[in-house]
């Protein structure tokens, strides 16, 4: 298929400045805009070329290559398969960049509903994992009952708005176009108020706060959000209201971190039970469990405990529980306990490379390194 020449299309010189391209096509697309032309198939096809020209031509890197290499440059250079176009996604760009607030939304069917609303609760991690009805007061606002939502008193005192006539919509010119929107002056509903329902004060709705409870799923965690449908706020007269998002947020443990489904904590040992091995308690989220610590564990040494993390809110699997181990130094030592550590460490001297490999290793590698 034989193209038609880009600056052609758009009735401009090849020289033409980036304004004068953009003014060409703003021009023409306003008359071919397929909103304009509605089932005219050779206005689609016009406004598309169009839009492919402006999308090379205002593009300063695609229209040089264009001005060497022609259509076929376009064709290869920028993957468009048989059209040479990428289509809908671009030009939909195209479209809002050079027009803006003239199709900015107005009117092309926006689906109108109350406000979402976000309430936080904070759990312990016990409650997180063991999931809870939790009971909330929301500040809310809900349809007035006495106006039917309305805002005019007993739902009735209405007069026709005198801009739309009724219709809700008014025609707005812009140049070429002319766009419809939601009336100013009634806010698109047709009729104005004449007397304000005195339980709303003509709003139409009615600060409340709702008593709600809402069943927390066992393992949510930070940032898990549960949706209460049509708990938010209310939308007026026959309008759907708005969600309520409840967010968890998880208070820090005094023993437990979380990760993802797993759960860590610190194991502090002293350093006899890390020298000669022993077995300890450690405390689950339900339950005590004994571990087995062998002897000549090493501070940082983790030890996993399967199936002791959190079940997934999300899954059926259930994460670990991880214990890092830390080997304290002893403080606050009596004379005699001093005596015996030097005894110790005296044996220990007469052949370090056996008992405190890793010390001794260091030594030898500092010697090196001053040597
Ligand atoms: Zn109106
Ligand atoms: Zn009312």
């Amino acid at each position: 298929m034989a193209k038609t020449d880009y600056y052609q299309s758009l009735g401009v010189s090849r020289d033409a400045s980036a304004a004068e391209i953009k003014k060409a096509y703003k021009k023409l697309a306003m008359k071919h805009h397929p909103d304009r032309n509605q089932g005219n198939k050779e206005s689609e096809e016009k406004f598309k070329e169009l839009s492919e020209a402006y999308e090379v031509l205002s593009d300063s890197n695609k229209r040089q290559t264009y001005d060497q290499f022609g259509h076929e440059g376009m064709d290869s250079r920028f993957g468009g398969g048989a059209g040479g176009f990428s289509g809908g996604g671009s030009f939909n760009d195209i479209f809002g960049d050079v027009f803006g607030d003239i199709f900015g939304g107005s009117g092309r069917g926006q689906q109108r509903r109350g406000a979402d609303l976000e309430y936080q609760i904070e759990l312990s991690l016990e409650e997180a994992i063991s999931g809870k009805e939790v009971k909330m007061k929301v500040p809310t606002s809900v349809n007035c009952k006495d106006c039917d939502a309305t805002g005019a008193k007993n739902g009735t005192a209405f007069s026709t708005c005198s801009q739309c006539n009724g219709a809700g919509q008014v025609r707005m010119s812009q140049g070429f176009f002319s766009v419809q929107q939601p009336c100013p002056r009634c806010g698109g509903r047709g009729q104005m108020i004449d007397q304000p329902c005195s339980t709303c004060s003509g709003a139409g709705k009615i600060k409340k706060t709702k008593n709600l409870s809402v069943n927390i799923p066992s393992g949510v965690d930070t940032g898990d959000q549960i949706r209460l449908s049509g708990e938010g706020e209310a939308g007026g007269q026959g309008v759907q209201s708005g969600d309520l998002y409840v967010s968890v947020r998880v208070k820090p443990h005094s023993i437990f971190q979380r990760q993802q489904d797993d759960l860590l904590c610190e194991l502090p040992i002293n350093f006899t039970t890390a020298t000669l091995g022993d077995k300890v308690i450690i405390p689950t989220l339900n339950g005590k469990v004994e571990l087995k610590i062998p002897n000549g564990t090493q501070s940082g040494k983790q030890f996993r405990i399967k199936g002791k993390g959190v079940k997934s809110v999300r899954s059926n699997s259930t994460g670990d529980l991880y214990c890092r181990v830390h080997v304290e130094t002893p403080v606050n030592l009596t004379k005699e306990q001093k005596d015996l550590l030097s005894q110790l460490d005296n044996s220990f001297r007469k052949s370090k490379s056996k008992h405190i490999p890793k010390e001794n290793g260091w030594v030898d590698k500092i010697k090196d390194f001053f040597e």
